[in-house]
Formats: structure tokens, C-alpha cells, sequence
């Protein structure tokens, strides 16, 4: 029987107070008449249902609430898609629910209700704790309400919880971008996600570029905040991931490792493996709120749904798991893809050779500081892997 790998839940609340000019997501600016929440929660409990077909009795690892913001929904819809996961599948007794949250949207006392509702992890968008850097990003908040976030967080008693942060900002400074990663460390979550600003294609910041600071000063944050991490115990697990000792996102391990999830919600992907035949399938369903309220049957929110080719199993898994600093094991490989290592054998000699990759003591398949730096280059070395004979097309 093929492998088949742990089962994630990912939920999309595509709204948000406003677009702001950096978002390539998948959200969309409040409409006047405020969220159709009630439409939105009975699509998704229909959308759930619907994904969880043909995946009886496999254990829920962890559940992630995305967006969009999804704080701007309350803890009741939050519980019911949590209560409906129950009914539809078994959960991991360490079940870990992560919900997105962005400071500015939170009333006093929502965290408390969230946790009551069955949450136990919170990411809040913070970004910068610098104003003028917040307005630039267009931004709701102020550092201040970042700060009155992280106070509810903590009295309502989620200590596992993350800052997101982005450098690189317009007109930023070195300095300033070190005194947002201390800021962030004086707070004392139990992890720091740390992004540089791009600018995506389809943004407002695309369409009009603002200036941002040049190369050499985004090379200098990037290494003086990982310095800064390190030393105050964040340890970095992923390009932009930092955590405490046992505080690394499982939800966001289980994409990286190559796991599976199902995905709900306007526009959200999910992948899942086919416990009999192997086959790994992608799923994504429409991008517009408004459609996938008004579908009329479940089948119709689905927009795409494809089998990966046994060709480009090998390339998304390395997509992934490169972008983690614990490397790779052959056998994870080979039970997430369910093919042989032997298939990539060549990919491996020739990302160890330009001095990408490097084998560990324990046998583990790691970038090398070189390779973390070019990225793309390394992962696309196995964009062209064919798998069975280990041919390079
Ligand atoms: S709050 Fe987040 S999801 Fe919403 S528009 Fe801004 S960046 Fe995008």
C-alpha cells in the first residue's frame, strides 16, 4: 500500500478592513454591508464536507485559519468549522488550531472566545512596530495596537503565539529593522516569522514601486536580525521561520514536509495523497467570495483539481523541503512521494557538486549556506528530475 502522509486543514476568510498595496493574496476589502458571515460559514461547512470525502479516518494534525483576516470573524464560526472537522474526522489529541489575526481588528476579550472555541495558537500580523513604515504598508494599525493585541493574546493564555514582521520596507533603514526584531523579541512570542517585502506581481506596489532600501542594506538586516534571533533563543527552522524549542509551526512543517491538506475557503489549494493508488492530487477552488457563497452544489466551488505527474512529484517535494534548515531524509522522500530516492540521485550529485546541498553525519540531505542563499537555484536543479530512470530531461 502506498504511503500515505499526516492531514492538515487549511481555512480561507478572504476579507480584510482594506487591500493593502503589497497583498497578493487572495482577500478582499470589507464590502459595505460588513462580511456576509453567516453566507461565508454555511459554503465553508458545505466546502468541508465536500473535501473530506474520500479521507475517512485519517487523523487531523492541525487546523490554520488564514486570510484575509479572519479575526474579523467571530469564535462561533470559528467553532463550528472546528466542531463540523470533528464530526467529519478523527483529530490528533495534540490537534494544534492556529487563526490569524491582524491587531486593529481585535475587540477586547475576542482572544478569550477564540480559545473557548478551540483555538490554541495565534499569528498576528504585526509587520513593523515603526508608524510611518506601517502607513507606507498600508496598514489599519499603530505599534500601540500591536501591543494591546498581544496583551489579549496573553491574558486569554495562548503563549503559543507568533509575530509576523516584514524588512526590506520603503525608505527603511538598517536600524530601524533591528529595532523591529527587538521590539518583536521583547514581546516574547514563541515565534517570529520574518519576511522581506516583495513586490508581487498584480499589487498596488507593483503597479507604482516605492523605493526600496538597496540590496547590500536588506543583505545587512537580514543577517543582523538572524543574529538577533539566534541569540535570544529562535531558532530558525525555515527561510523565514523562527521559533522557541518546540514552538515551530506544525501546521506550516506539515506543507513543508510535503504533507497533505485539504483547503477551504475562496481560492485556498489543498493536496491530498489517494490512499490506494499513490496519486497526488491538487485541489483549488474559485477565487470570489461571491461565487463560492452561491454555489449550488458542492462540486461547483471547485475551480481545478489535478493529478500531479509522477514527473513533478519529485520537483514540488524539493520546492518545499529545501526551504527547511533540517534537510531532507531519504525515507521522507520516499514516503511522501512514494517514489524512489534512487530517482533523484542525479539531482542530488549535481546540487552537492556546485555546493548547494551537503550529506550530514546522520545521513540527512541539507543546503549549505550557499545553497540557502541561491534558493532558487537549487530547487530548480530537480524541476526536470524524471522519475524511474534518474534521467535528466
Ligand atoms: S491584512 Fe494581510 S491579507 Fe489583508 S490585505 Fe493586508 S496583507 Fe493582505
Amino acid at each position: 500500500m502506498p504511503h500515505v502522509p499526516p492531514l492538515a486543514l487549511y481555512v480561507h476568510l478572504p476579507w480584510c478592513v482594506r487591500k493593502c498595496p503589497y497583498c497578493d493574496f487572495n482577500s478582499h476589502a470589507l464590502p459595505a454591508a460588513g462580511i456576509p458571515d453567516r453566507a461565508y460559514l454555511a459554503a465553508l461547512l458545505d466546502d468541508l464536507a465536500f473535501a473530506a470525502r474520500g479521507l475517512e479516518g485519517r487523523p487531523v494534525v492541525s487546523v490554520f485559519f488564514g486570510g484575509g483576516t479572519p479575526s474579523l470573524f467571530a469564535a462561533d464560526a470559528i467553532g463550528a468549522v472546528l466542531r463540523r472537522t470533528r464530526e467529519l474526522l478523527p483529530t490528533s489529541p495534540d490537534l494544534e488550531v492556529t487563526l490569524e489575526a491582524n491587531p486593529g481588528t481585535i475587540e477586547h476579550g475576542a482572544f478569550t472566545a477564540y480559545r473557548d472555541a478551540g483555538v490554541n495558537r495565534v499569528s498576528l500580523g504585526a509587520q513593523s512596530f515603526d508608524d510611518r513604515h506601517l502607513v507606507a504598508l498600508g496598514r489599519i494599525h499603530s505599534h500601540g495596537e500591536i501591543e494591546a493585541a498581544v496583551a489579549e493574546v496573553r491574558a486569554a493564555g495562548l503563549e503559543n503565539f507568533n509575530l509576523d514582521l516584514m524588512y526590506g520596507l520603503p525608505r527603511q533603514t538598517l536600524d530601524e529593522a533591528v529595532a523591529d526584531i527587538e521590539r518583536a523579541i521583547d514581546l516574547a512570542p514563541a515565534h517570529i516569522s520574518h519576511y522581506q517585502l516583495a513586490l508581487e506581481p498584480g499589487t498596488a506596489f507593483e503597479r507604482r514601486p516605492p523605493q526600496l532600501p538597496d540590496d547590500d542594506v536588506i543583505f545587512a538586516m537580514q543577517g543582523e536580525c538572524q543574529r538577533l534571533l539566534a541569540e535570544a533563543g529562535f531558532g530558525q527552522y525555515e527561510v523565514s521561520a523562527y521559533a522557541r524549542e518546540g514552538r515551530q509551526c506544525r501546521h506550516n512543517l506539515n506543507y513543508w514536509r510535503f504533507g497533505d491538506y485539504m483547503g477551504i475557503g475562496a481560492g485556498a489549494h489543498g493536496k491530498t495523497t489517494n490512499a490506494v493508488t499513490g496519486e497526488v492530487m491538487r485541489t483549488e477552488r474559485v477565487k470570489q467570495p461571491g461565487l463560492f457563497m452561491s454555489a449550488s452544489r458542492a462540486e461547483q466551488r471547485a475551480s481545478a483539481s489535478r493529478v500531479v505527474a509522477g514527473s513533478d512529484l519529485a520537483f514540488e517535494f524539493f520546492l518545499n523541503a529545501l526551504r527547511l534548515n533540517e534537510g531532507i531524509e531519504p525515507a521522507l522522500f520516499e514516503e511522501r512521494t512514494n517514489l524512489a530516492f534512487d530517482t533523484v540521485s542525479g539531482a542530488i550529485a549535481e546540487a552537492c557538486g556546485r555546493g548547494l546541498l551537503e550529506w550530514t553525519p546522520d545521513g540527512r540531505c541539507t543546503p549549505t549556506d550557499r545553497g540557502r542563499l541561491f534558493l532558487n537555484d537549487l530547487q530548480a536543479i530537480f524541476l526536470v528530475e524524471q522519475p524511474g530512470d534518474g534521467r535528466r530531461a
